[in-house]
């Protein structure tokens, strides 16, 4: 199979979904301290072909052709999918040969720019994220590219709820201390009341992110915060609930066969096995839910083990 789909594997928030990859490791305008795919070197704000969509969209053709038909097909990446200079231009291509719901997960950060707004046309769903309530906590949750302010960012959400046709689900990711605060909620709620999206989903870390030791707020606390965000507001679901397809199953088993042998950072079993990233933390994830393997640091690095 072709470098740019990976899954169909369990999303916490669209069901089977189908992952395409629209940028390289790890492209992104910002460096937000939750990040699952490590620190970004360096963010960009530079939209650039930086992976050719003809290749893309034939890569999602034949993948579908191979997989049970997935809930979702999602553009997202080992980065920030709207970099992608024609990312619009995927989603028509794909809708040429499949009805299978299109979902595009963004930081939602450059839909301030009218052309972005424009190539989502063809979605479905468009899954932004929102997570701080004034200027310092959005410099200080998200690191974002100078020249990225929160209020922009959010002038761009209301823009795209206005004119897009399709359902925008608003993410709020939660990290204990940092925006927890009821004033924090407080101010999000006045920005998700502007920007008045479908749904609102609620996250909090559950994964190994680019900063250590973050966490989300004890579980009372997190439904105070999602009852303080409105009706439409909800707590994403653990993924251990999400059910896992055969093809997925098969792959967590290679994953554990080999942390029985030894000890893998997820560069160790992205490499070991030669699947993809987001792919290896889907697995370990659902590995950690199920106790069968345990993380351990060891100075800066995440390591993780065969459990007993
Ligand atoms: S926007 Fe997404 S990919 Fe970019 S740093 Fe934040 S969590 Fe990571």
């Amino acid at each position: 199979m072709g470098d740019y789909t990976y899954g169909p594997v369990p999303s916490r928030r669209l069901g089977r979904s189908l992952g395409v990859d629209l940028v390289p490791l790890k492209t992104c305008n910002f460096n937000c301290i939750y990040c699952q795919l490590g620190p970004t070197p360096q963010t960009t704000v530079e939209r650039r072909d930086y992976v050719p969509v003809e290749a893309v969209v034939e890569d999602v053709r034949r993948r579908l052709e191979g997989c049970p038909r997935p809930d979702y097909i999602t553009l997202a990446g080992s980065g920030e999918p709207t970099l992608l200079s024609h990312f619009g231009e995927v989603a028509s291509g794909i809708r040429r040969f499949s009805d299978v719901p299109l979902a595009l997960l963004t930081n939602g950060a450059l839909f301030f720019r009218p052309e972005v707004r424009a190539e989502c046309d063809a979605l479905d769903l468009v899954l932004p994220s929102l997570d701080a309530g004034d200027e310092e906590t959005f410099q200080r949750i998200n690191r974002p590219h100078p020249g990225l302010t929160l209020e922009k960012v959010a002038e761009g959400l209301v823009a795209l709820r206005e004119e897009f046709e399709g359902q925008v689900w608003l993410e709020v990711f939660i990290v204990d201390g940092v925006n927890s605060s009821d004033q924090q909620i407080g101010r999000i709620r006045s920005f998700v009341d502007r920007i008045d999206p479908h749904r609102v989903q609620v996250n909090n870390p559950v994964r190994p992110t680019a900063e250590a030791f973050l966490s989300g707020p004890p579980s009372d606390r997190l439904h105070e915060i999602c009852a303080m965000l409105g009706p439409r507001a909800e707590i994403i679901a653990p993924a251990a609930t999400v059910e896992l397809t055969a093809d997925a199953t098969a792959h967590k088993e290679e994953v554990l066969a080999l942390l029985l042998r030894r000890p893998c950072t997820l560069e160790d079993i992205v490499t070991g096995l030669g699947i993809h990233r987001n792919e290896v933390i889907k697995h370990v994830q659902a590995l950690l839910d199920a106790d069968a393997i345990r993380r351990r640091q060891r100075l800066y690095e995440t390591y993780y083990e065969a459990a007993g």
